[in-house]
């Protein structure tokens, strides 16, 4: 079954594309299922002031969720879209997060890390926060941040695990035994709180080139039997699913056969290939 359960769209700012014609690209594509997984709202910098562009205004959300239920019902036939968020986890905000979560009838809820503090680190417009810093330090900050979201329960698919690396800021490899100690103990945090871990093939159209996360993350993941799921990431709809292919061939080469699915928040695993 070919799947997407990563995308985003014009509401957030910095995508382009309203959310039906991703799921007509979906269509095009001979996509089974489709997941509409917007941005959360900025909740702990002011929107009026930080970076623009970020993500919806909180007012756009139940517009958004709406929009989303709308398409799920009009498209029924052709493919099943699930109504999905990429939540993002910012330490000290648990319970605004937590009420934004539980007030809408979500599929399936992204974890991301993206902010450390206000730096926001997949943002390009901010990498001169790492200057004068330790990469391997930020590594830690990183990785502590994804263990303490896995920790609250909120969310169902880990996003990009190693988005940290995104603009090709890697530790020494002299440093590489710390790193992969960040690195899995992150994934056993996710394996604790039972959710399943996103393939997210962006990374490769991106700086480090890579898929998020890495070859050797994902084999971590499988030998600890934590599932996996399939995102582009798109923010274009003509983007949708680009890089996907390179994505379930991994998968294919290290013997996985099925992917995870959410509906109402309940996983079901579905064939990688049919
Ligand atoms: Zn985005
Ligand atoms: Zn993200």
């Amino acid at each position: 079954m070919l799947i997407d359960y990563h995308t985003h769209h014009v509401r957030c700012g910095h995508a382009i594309g309203e959310l039906e014609e991703y799921v007509q690209r979906g269509i095009q594509l001979g996509l089974s299922q489709l997941g509409l997984s917007d941005h959360l709202p900025l909740i702990h910098v002011d929107p009026a002031t930080y970076y623009p562009e970020m993500a919806m205004p909180m007012e756009e959300l139940p517009r958004y969720v709406e929009e989303c239920l709308m398409l799920k019902e009009k498209y029924r036939d052709q493919i099943s879209i699930r109504v999905g968020l990429e939540a993002d986890y910012i330490e000290g905000y648990e319970e605004v997060i937590g009420k934004i979560l539980d007030s809408y009838p979500f599929d399936y809820i992204i974890g991301s890390v993206h902010f450390l503090g206000e730096w926001d680190i997949s943002d390009h417009r901010q990498t001169h926060n790492w200057e004068g810093k330790q990469v391997l330090d930020v590594y830690r900050q990183y990785y502590e941040a994804v263990q303490k979201a896995a920790a609250t329960g909120f969310y169902d698919i880990a996003g990009h695990l190693d988005v940290i690396k995104r603009f090709g800021y890697i530790p020494e490899p002299e440093q590489a035994e710390e790193r992969i100690a960040l690195e899995n103990a992150a994934l056993q945090a996710v394996k604790k709180a039972d959710m399943v871990m996103e393939l997210n093939s962006s990374g490769l159209s991106k700086v480090c080139k890579e898929i998020f996360p890495s070859r050797r993350i994902v084999e971590q993941a499988i030998a600890w039997d934590i599932p996996l799921t399939l995102g582009s990431d798109a923010h274009d709809p003509r983007k949708l699913s680009d890089h996907l292919d390179e994505a379930r061939a991994l998968l294919t080469e290290l013997g996985v056969q099925e992917v995870a699915t959410f509906e109402h928040r309940q996983r079901t695993m579905v064939p990688l290939n049919d």
